[in-house]
């Protein structure tokens, strides 16, 4: 449920409402619009409604919610969440592109990557150090070392990093590392990973699960933010179809759905979504078209030898051209690019 407050209501009414909240043993969730204050009641509100709230001072109207997902839900906080990783700004009219390997291979990789990256524009680097390869006998990712080639990384180019952990165990690891954490598709609903990312303060974009419905989707973002980590970005990445000759089919409408559900950042994967390297700069000029907050792309200095993922990796020739096309369609769209 969320208390609306009067466009004229005090801080004093404001505070007397949490107060309440927080006497009962509830949550209280604040967002301030520009002229009214929306206050969204965590935990059960039977309690509450005993109080008769709808006659405390201040308060318009008393909305209930019935989604399970209510911090992520876009009633209680109706303003697009805009998220600040060192400086590089997600979502709220940003367009924001994270690029970079799919897996670390060695330090030299990754840092032809990153400039690669950076010389083309995108203001993120990525890079898999845990990779949840569907062969046990695949390349499984270089682990910590890994994480330091991309700690040092960012030094050299102040790229912020964002990396995927696929257990509590390269959790904790890479939050020494790391700017962002990442959370694949497999683990979408891995509750315990969930919650301890909600646990830690850094940002963290949750991919769609292969098959997950977007309710689903939107309620493993829940498990994050009632952590009490409320910076969580979307990732739509494909989902499984009868279709075979894309790897995964893109869900663009994901987009606009999503906009009608969530305050969230949304970024969309055309990598993973299509696994064809040529069907990237449509996909990914549709994605700025639709009005997604922005791309993860894959890139590779040399994709025909990459241990992971190559025939989906653009080279940075390619990456750049494409982030040179894409720029009319971010513009159009209404979204800074810098
Ligand atoms: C990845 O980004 O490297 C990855 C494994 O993606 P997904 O979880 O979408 O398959
Ligand atoms: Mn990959």
């Amino acid at each position: 449920m969320i208390v609306v407050m009067q466009p004229n209501a005090t801080e004093e009414h404001i505070q007397g409402i949490v107060n309440t909240l927080y006497e009962l043993g509830l949550n209280a969730h604040l967002s301030r619009g520009e002229s009214i204050t929306i206050i969204g009641v965590v935990g059960d509100k039977s309690k509450f409604l005993e109080k008769n709230p709808q006659l405390m001072p201040g308060v318009e109207r008393l909305v209930p919610i019935s989604e399970s997902y209510k911090i992520a839900n876009i009633k209680f906080h109706p303003e697009p969440t805009t998220i600040d990783v060192r400086g590089v700004k997600i979502g709220g009219g940003n367009f924001t592109i994270m690029a970079g390997p799919c897996a670390i291979e060695s330090k030299e990789q990754l840092l032809e990557s990153a400039w690669a990256a950076k010389n083309a524009g995108a203001q993120i680097l990525r890079g898999g150090a845990y990779k949840p390869r569907t062969s046990p006998y695949s390349f499984q990712g270089l682990e910590e070392d890994g994480l330091t080639y991309m700690a040092e990384i960012r030094e050299q180019t102040g790229m912020p990093v964002i990396t995927e952990i696929t257990s509590l165990r390269a959790l904790e690891t890479a939050v020494q590392y790391v700017d962002l954490l990442q959370i694949g598709a497999r683990n979408m609903q891995n509750f315990e990973l969930l919650k301890a990312a909600g646990k830690t303060n850094l940002p963290v974009l949750l991919k769609r699960g292969l098959s997950a419905t977007i309710d689903e989707w939107l309620n493993a973002a829940e498990y994050i933010m009632s952590e009490g980590n409320e910076k969580v970005i979307l990732c739509e990445r494909g989902i499984r179809t009868f279709e075979t000759s894309t790897r995964n089919t893109l869900d663009i409408s994901a987009v606009p759905v999503l906009r009608s559900k969530t305050h969230l950042p949304i970024i969309i994967d055309p990598s993973h979504a299509s696994g064809v390297r040529e069907y990237i700069a449509p996909l990914s000029k549709a994605a700025a078209a639709v009005g997604a907050d922005g791309l993860m792309i894959e890139v590779h200095p040399n994709p025909a030898c990459a241990l992971s993922d190559g025939a989906q990796s653009l080279n940075p020739a390619d990456f750049k051209a494409l982030c040179e096309e894409l720029k009319p369609f971010i513009q159009l769209a209404g979204r800074k690019f810098e």
